[in-house]
């Protein structure tokens, strides 16, 4: 096998299309050099040796030696300068690059190559001194943080001595000798803290750097990013070695990061930083404010720092054509990394740039429009959870907020919550179930976690494409960065501004759209649906086969619903109804009752209620398909606790409080989920089934007779596990139906069937669907009775369990295709051979998640449900699956 492939200087063994084998970085770059654009050249090592480096003990197989040789030698040739050589060194960079990015994730080695000796041949070459020792004392660094993981404080407190000694407030003002001095404090850091001297055989620095890339792969944050974000543990990195080039070579050199169009909003707008003399991370790591790429953002920022459009204006050009002709060559946004070295550009990576929601939306519409991509594709490009963002509430324009600082917009969206200056407070908070901004001076990857719990994140420093706003647009979190007027101090847990105190558990609100950031708490709005939105969702109808239906059971949520484009509603659990206080004591009254009497007694004051509920449902949703799920829980779960609730349920009932603490004790379960609940309480009670039968039927004839839109509802009995079980309810509700038409003269089309939710019924679904007109397969529970794992109690292991691989992702958040999904596979197949054309639908929480839904689309279903605010996901997912 050929592990290592070339590109630059008019050689590419790998392109585009080798992104499994050469990471995203070491394709694109190698494509790069293919088009002909100005690439550094290097040499990838690929993913499959990070495998076998892995399988083999974290070792290197003999023949990769040869291999890096001939790569190191394709180097040398392309530049003419010689690694370990001190006449003319070369320096190398040694970066990571897996298959789809991790940001920051993975470390990169900068300025490897340097020593004792080739520091004299680089400031020889280079003719500047300082330019050298300020290289050789960021390889020291860089190399010991990342390669010999030594303590990084240790260094930069050493730097920020020598800058107080000689009364410095910038690294640019230390001069040559200042550096070498610097040097010299550096080497004899890592010789304490290592025990060894700094390694200056070149080939010792390259090999630990290769190994320390591809140990990376394996650390805490890079297993957390990948658990995250899905990224299976067996995909491995690259690494990728390139010739150094130079940005920090004075006035006439610059390093930046740009986006081909933004990134936050989608305009079609060149987008980006740079900073004149400086080296690539620099930008990144917030150090330095980066300046502007284009007059017009500058402008429009009232910046004074002159833009890279008017600082550099022929590179600028350059990059410009580049920017163009790399769009139009990926056919997608790019983010794209350049360096130039005295005057000359050099493109150092390139990939599909992370965007927002709202810049996914208008970027994936414009570019349709500009013809560019179809409209296919379009539906293809927008990721389906990540509109997630774009339907929650937004700030009310007109409520009064109490604006302390402004920072730049990082990542849109509200957020309200209590600060907390540390991501682990962060993640415990959360768990406590408070609403958090992490506020931070900058973040790094070690907050990634603290990131994912908080609702926002809020720091000091950085720019629009420093770590805090790269990660949180890619996790959809509202973030507001480079706030410079806030003052953290993280020790005391609080932050001044203005003469403005904000302590932990303070509650402060975010705006990543505009930058503000206010105390308190500030009222939201409602997003906007219309525009690329609305054109987007018009494509993902067109190409979609399967319906969105909307578990909804409230005016409210069915009002949503329809806003959002459902076509029906999948789920309506009356149980949620019961639960309104002005009815539970007559629910109460009927769980306790002793007999059939007493019961009949209490339904018949639940009845009118029951049916308001569903004369409101039936008209908002009017002419479509609405499933009504009869009663399912535990019965235990409307018991009353406190004593006040006994004697209330003991007045409206006419009985004694005692007798009916009695009843109540009667009724305990070891496991109510396994208990009295679902059709058994239809079985054991069926005057219950009967009353809400009749709400349904009454108020379905009472809208058809108003509107004229007559509803269809489909009856839904749940937790069956036997046909038996189903006939017997279904004749109660039929014999109801039969009554209702009768007194009210006029007659309703109706639907009964089941929930699929108990392994048996799945198994015996050919017999159940003589019965059933449709299933409705209730994941939630079909995944907990399959899995026999409680959804309540899952959390203490799950995590666990998602770790080790033994689930790929949370069962109950993704359905787990293998297990459960040959049930619903064999259950529908079972089920449309007795009944062909059986409605077929699935209603858990899963019908809301992407990759379930390509599993409904796959195995043929009618619909899904999903949870209002889940119903746009659910109908470009619908749609990106049936591509
Ligand atoms: P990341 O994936 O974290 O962005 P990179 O490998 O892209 O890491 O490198 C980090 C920074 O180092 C980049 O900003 C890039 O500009 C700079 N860099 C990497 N390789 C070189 C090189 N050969 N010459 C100059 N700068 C480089
Ligand atoms: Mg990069
Ligand atoms: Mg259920």
């Amino acid at each position: 096998t050929q592990y290592v492939y070339r590109f630059g200087g008019g050689v590419s063994d790998g392109g585009k299309g080798d992104r499994n084998l050469l990471g995203g970085k070491g394709a694109n770059l190698a494509e790069m050099a293919s088009i002909g654009l100005p690439v550094p050249p290097g040499f990838t090592i690929s993913t499959e040796m990070c495998t076998r480096y892995y399988e083999e003990g974290q070792s290197f197989p003999e023949s990769l030696k040869a291999e890096v040789a001939n790569g190191i030698a394709h180097i040398e040739a392309v530049t003419g300068k010689k690694f370990g050589v001190a006449a003319d060194p070369l320096l190398v960079s040694v970066r990571s690059g897996a298959r789809a990015s991790m940001p920051g994730m993975m470390d990169t080695v900068l300025n490897l190559g340097l020593n004792d000796e080739t520091v004299a041949g680089l400031a020889a070459i280079s003719g500047d001194d300082r330019f050298a020792w300020d290289s050789y004392r960021r390889f020291i660094q860089m190399y010991s943080d990342v390669v010999l993981e030594l303590d990084h404080g240790a260094f930069e407190e050493a730097l920020e001595i020598a800058k107080e000694d000689k009364g410095y407030s910038l690294d640019t003002e230390l001069s040559a000798a200042d550096w070498q001095a610097l040097v010299k404090r550096y080497k004899a850091i890592v010789e304490e803290q290592w025990g060894k001297p700094f390694p200056q055989d070149v080939h010792e620095q390259l090999w630990g750097a290769v190994g320390a890339v591809f140990g990376s792969w394996q650390s805490e944050r890079a297993k957390v990013y990948r658990r995250l974000n899905d990224i299976p543990a067996d995909w491995g990195t690259a690494v990728n070695v390139q010739a150094m080039v130079f940005g920090n070579m004075g006035d006439t050199s610059a390093t930046g990061v740009a986006f081909t169009r933004d990134p936050s909003k989608g305009d079609r707008a060149y987008y980006g930083e740079f900073l004149i003399n400086a080296q690539g991370e620099d930008v990144v790591a917030g150090i330095r404010t980066p300046q502007y790429l284009t007059r017009a953002a500058r402008e429009a920022a009232g910046a004074k720092p002159l833009s890279m459009e008017e600082a550099m204006p022929e590179v600028y050009g350059q990059l410009a054509k580049v920017f163009d002709l790399l769009e139009t060559h990926y056919r997608d946004m790019q983010d794209i990394e350049f360096t130039v070295e005295r005057g000359h550009l050099w493109m150092l990576q390139t990939r599909n740039g992370k965007r927002t929601a709202k810049a996914a939306l208008k970027i994936a519409v414009d570019m349709a429009n500009e013809g560019l991509i179809s409209e296919e594709e379009a539906v293809a490009r927008v990721d389906p959870a990540a509109l997630d963002q774009l339907l929650h509430p937004t700030l009310d324009p007109n409520a009064p907020r109490d604006v302390i600082a402004k920072g730049l917009p990082a990542s849109p969206g509200a957020a309200s919550g209590i600060a907390v200056f540390d991501s682990d407070t962060a993640e415990h908070r959360a768990e406590l179930g408070d609403a958090v901004i992490l506020v931070r001076v900058e973040t790094s990857p070690e907050d990634i976690h603290g990131m994912h719990a908080a609702k926002g994140i809020l720091t000091a420093r950085g720019g629009m494409t420093s770590h805090a706003a790269v990660v949180a647009r890619g996790m959809g979190r509202p973030c507001v960065s480079g706030v410079g007027s806030l003052a953290i101090d993280a020790k005391a847990r609080l932050f001044r501004v203005g003469g403005r105190e904000v302590k932990e558990g303070d509650v402060i609100t975010i705006d990543g759209s505009t930058g503000e950031v206010m105390v308190g708490k500030v009222a939201t709005v409602e997003p906007e649906l219309a525009g690329d939105f609305g054109v987007l969702m018009g494509w993902a109808d067109k190409v979609r086969r399967l319906k969105v239906r909307a578990n909804a059971e409230t005016p409210l949520d069915c009002k949503t619903a329809r806003t959002f484009g459902a076509e029906g509603v999948g789920l309506c659990r009356t149980e949620h109804m019961f639960f309104d206080a002005a009815r539970i004591t007559a629910v109460r009254q009927m769980i306790l009752a002793e007999d059939e009497k007493g019961r009949r007694v209490a339904l018949e004051k639940l009845l009118p209620e029951q049916r308001g509920d569903f004369v409101q449902i039936f008209e908002i949703m009017a002419g479509l398909p609405v499933t009504i799920r009869l009663l399912d829980p535990p019965l235990h779960e409307f018991l009353p606790h406190a004593e006040e609730e006994f004697s209330e349920v003991a007045e409206a009932a006419g009985v004694g409080v005692e007798a009916l603490k009695r009843r109540a004790a009667e009724l305990h379960e070891f496991n109510p989920m396994l208990g009295h609940r679902g059709c058994r309480l239809g079985v054991t009670y069926p005057e219950i089934y009967e009353m809400q039968a009749r709400a349904i039927f009454e108020a379905a004839v009472a809208v058809a007779e108003k509107s004229g839109a007559a509803p269809i509802p489909e009856v839904m009995v749940p937790l069956v596990a036997t046909k038996r079980e189903l006939e017997l309810m279904k004749d109660v509700i039929d014999s109801t139906a039969k009554a209702v038409f009768a007194e009210k003269g006029r007659t309703i089309d109706y639907l009964v069937g089941t929930m699929i939710e108990l392994p048996r019924a799945a198994l015996k679904a050919g017999e159940i669907a003589e019965v059933a007109e449709f299933f409705s397969f209730g994941t939630n529970d079909l995944t907990q009775t399959t899995l026999g794992v409680s959804r309540d109690d899952a959390g203490r292991f799950l995590t666990t369990y998602v770790d080790k691989g033994i689930y790929a992702r949370d069962p109950f958040v993704s359905l787990d295709v293998e297990g459960v999904g040959e049930l619903i596979e064999l259950a529908a197949e079972r089920g449309r051979k007795t009944r062909p054309g059986i409605k077929l639908g699935i209603c858990g929480e899963h019908g809301g998640d992407p990759a379930s839904i390509a599993f409904c689309e796959e195995t043929g279903l009618d619909y899904v449900s999903a949870s209002p605010y889940r119903v746009p996901i659910a109908r470009l997912a619908a749609a990106q699956a049936a591509l």
